[in-house]
């Protein structure tokens, strides 16, 4: 007979001790409002999500017990297209993360001027604590949950922090068989064999590298033997530093979930990616410090890069980095006052909006490619790529000189400028 593991934890969004980022996101636009001119009339908008959709996951675990997870979809904001953010497995899923993520999708998409609204999604799960057959359980009950919200000019998912193309290829093909039709595009970041693109896993890192190499230009930071510290060396992180090392950068820090390891002459960064890739920690590698986590922030570095989960820089974290040139991979990693103080020491902060947003870039490639049938090459991909993140850094860093902001405010006046445009455009309904 079945049983029903009983669940003494309440659910995440009534419980007022969780985080906040959507405070982070509330407080980045209320920074933009003297910016906006008339458009400002529209700017509560982008601090009440469209639709916030709570899903209940119940799944039948390995041993017959009965388990309930729980899993969210938001759209931020779809008044420049249908929603297009990512999924994330993670223990600290929230409601309140998933929409300030979904808010960052809004303003990234915009910023890139991609034809996209914002959404984002999330299970509070860790995925490392089931089997196969039970993550593959949990995404497609996810998937039929939220499929009322999804779809190719709906919504498109994507992967993110603790999701990757075995995910993508479950929610295509649930989604597909209650479609009754074969859907590629109502996700991005698929296998090739399923529709994905070429160049898709690479493009987040690749595009952190390219901000990062433009920021250093405007600088003056020479890339050759530039130290780079970078914190999270899943997807982004790990491609981040192939970039970087292949650019004639050094390694000198990384920091995982498992701790922080250090090499002052630069981390091999192709064994340290072999190491993760065997199921290997960081810390155990060859050739590496161990170091602490406290340790690993006072590094010195030309870039660092956090790469892993947001609110990682608060203020008094931001009084002693000592780097040139923050490059953030991942999304929301620091704090708005971590920012004033950071911007009083000088020190540059390529925001996420833009630095990691060569991800959705190649995911707007994909859903292209899949509308079409017509698939580009990895060269004409990679170009594509290339020119689009580098333009977009060029802009916002023009705009941040003649306003006298930051490059965060100057990427958010040009978002929120677009969005909002579409919105007094497009009216009020009814
Ligand atoms: P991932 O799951 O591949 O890797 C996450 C990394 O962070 C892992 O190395 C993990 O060990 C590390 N990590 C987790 N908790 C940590 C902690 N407490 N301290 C230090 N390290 C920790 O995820 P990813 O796809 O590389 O995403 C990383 C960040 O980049 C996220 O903020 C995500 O939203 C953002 N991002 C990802 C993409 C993408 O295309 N994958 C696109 C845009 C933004």
């Amino acid at each position: 007979m079945d049983t029903q593991t009983t669940s003494k934890k309440m659910l995440s969004f009534l419980d007022p001790a969780q985080p906040q980022p959507w405070a982070s996101f509330i407080e980045q636009i209320d920074r933009v409002a003297p910016h906006l001119g008339k458009l400002g009339y529209w700017l509560d908008t982008l601090k009440h999500p469209k639709r916030v959709f709570y899903v209940g996951i119940p799944i039948r675990r390995d041993d017959g017990t009965l388990e309930h997870f729980e899993g969210y979809r938001v759209h931020h904001n779809l008044s420049r297209g249908p929603g297009k953010g990512g999924v994330r497995f993670h223990p600290n899923v929230s409601m309140n993360e998933v929409m300030a993520l979904s808010g960052w999708m809004t303003i990234k998409n915009a910023a890139l001027n991609l034809p996209f609204g914002g959404a984002k999604g999330g299970v509070r799960v860790d995925p490392a604590s089931l089997s196969t057959g039970e993550l593959e359980r949990l995404t497609r009950r996810y998937t039929s949950e939220i499929g009322i919200l999804i779809g190719p000019n709906k919504d498109i998912p994507a992967p993110d922090v603790g999701t990757n193309e075995q995910t993508m290829s479950w929610m295509m093909d649930t989604y597909s068989v209650n479609q009754g039709a074969t859907v590629s595009g109502v996700v991005t970041g698929k296998p090739i064999s399923l529709g994905g693109s070429l160049g898709r896993r690479e493009a987040t890192g690749r595009g952190v590298f390219v901000t990062a190499r433009e920021a250093g230009l405007l600088q003056g930071v020479a890339m050759k033997d530039a130290r780079v510290v970078i914190q999270g060396f899943g997807n982004v992180g790990s491609v981040a530093a192939q970039c970087f090392a292949a650019a004639g950068a050094r390694v000198v820090a990384l920091q995982d979930a498992s701790g922080s390891v250090s090499n002052p002459d630069g981390i091999d960064v192709e064994a340290a990616i072999a190491c993760v890739k065997a199921g290997d920690r960081l810390v155990d590698m060859p050739g590496v410090e161990v170091i602490s986590a406290e340790d690993f922030w006072n590094i010195p570095s030309d870039y660092l890069v956090p790469a892993a989960l947001e609110g990682q820089i608060d203020a008094s974290l931001a009084e002693r980095l000592d780097t040139k040139i923050i490059v953030e991979g991942a999304n929301g990693p620091t704090l708005p006052e971590a920012d004033d103080v950071l911007a009083k020491r000088g020190i540059t902060v390529v925001p996420d909006v833009v630095a990691n947003a060569g991800g959705v870039t190649v995911s707007y490639f994909e859903w292209v490619q899949d509308f079409s049938s017509f698939f580009w090459s990895e060269q004409e991909i990679n170009q594509r790529l290339e020119s689009i993140m580098s333009a977009a850094f060029h802009s916002v860093a023009e705009l941040a000189v003649e306003r006298k902001v930051s490059l965060r405010t100057a990427a958010f006046i040009i978002a929120c400028t677009r969005i909002l445009a579409a919105r007094d455009r497009r009216g009020l309904y009814p």
